[in-house]
């Protein structure tokens, strides 16, 4: 075994983690180097020199740390102030930029998300400060694109979501109260994921056209919310009535696998989610599908979205 240094512990190359807790300590080990990362990301490549929307032309810049500690650049040239955090869901936070980072790291550095519990634990902020943090990197960091559209072959299904559904035995019906949620598969690619006001053809087939090019193969089983698709979409369906569950191409498996993820998701750390909240948890996990071959680490994929916002 060659020697180990103690004082550098490196990530194992087994690992199928792509961005350790060590990295993320090397990379931001305090505030300051936050700061720095969103100046160099939004403003100034080589963290002197950035465009002046005053001066009109690139400028040299200085840091200065003014009275309120609100910490900015300084155009040399005319005294213009930029603010790395500005526009971000950073800005004017009263938590630090460093627990941000941490809360975003922690909430890429699972499978199945963390809790905002968890995040009030890991924090030591208030379960309120940690809740609102979770919520915004959902909603914000992981929206969905509304532009996201799925080709080839597509699956979709609906389910029911949320709700105290940790003591109830036996399957809800369609009728049920809980939250009705579209989501379509592409196979081998992406996911889009929605809460929707019912399951009717009426609320499924526009948010299908939406998302799904046409001439696209979709499978779905035989809901007669479906059950005009046909005119829209080549549209075959599997018989889940006659307890079949896979025809040759025809399965809804792929679909059915990230609803079996929300649905364990939510039990494990949630314990259930109410419908007004519910469409960020499923951006969260629709953003995790949807990176999950991804090369770059997914928290560095949220911080760079953050950067642009
Ligand atoms: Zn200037």
């Amino acid at each position: 075994m060659p020697p180990v240094d103690r004082t550098d512990p490196q990530r194992a190359k087994s690992s199928d983690s792509r961005y350790s807790l060590m990295e993320f300590m090397r990379d931001f080990p305090d505030d300051a180097a936050c700061l720095e990362w969103l100046w160099r990301n939004r403003y100034s490549e080589d963290g002197e020199h950035a465009h002046c929307p005053k001066c009109e032309r690139e400028r040299s810049f200085k840091r200065y740390t003014t009275k309120q500690r609100r910490q900015s650049w300084t155009c040399t040239a005319c005294g213009h102030h930029v603010q790395p955090t500005a526009g971000t869901i950073f800005h004017n936070s009263s938590t630090s930029l460093h627990l941000w980072f941490f809360a975003t790291h922690l909430m890429t550095s699972t499978k199945c998300g963390v809790s905002a519990k968890h995040l009030e634990r890991e924090l030591g902020v208030t379960y309120k400060t940690a809740w609102r943090m979770c919520n915004l990197i959902r909603n914000d960091l992981m929206a969905q694109d509304d532009d996201t559209t799925l080709s080839g072959e597509v699956e979709v299904d609906e389910t029911y979501v949320g709700g105290k559904q940790r003591f109830q035995f036996g399957r809800p019906g369609r009728t049920s109260k809980k939250t009705p949620v579209l989501a379509m598969t592409e196979r081998g690619g992406k996911v889009v994921a929605k809460v929707i006001p019912d399951a009717s053809a009426k609320s499924l087939l526009p948010e299908i056209e939406r998302h799904v090019e046409p001439g696209t193969q979709i499978y779905t089983d035989e809901w007669r919310g479906y059950a005009s698709l046909h005119k829209l979409y080549p549209h075959r369906t599997v018989r889940h009535a006659h307890h079949e569950y896979v025809r040759g191409p025809v399965f809804t498996s792929t679909v059915e696998g990230f609803f079996g993820n929300v649905k364990n998701g939510i039990a494990g750390n949630y314990h259930g989610v109410s419908r007004r909240w519910l469409q960020g948890y499923l951006n969260e996990y629709a953003w995790r599908y949807n990176h999950r071959d991804d090369r770059q680490a997914d928290f560095q994929t949220l911080l760079l979205r953050s950067a642009r916002s």
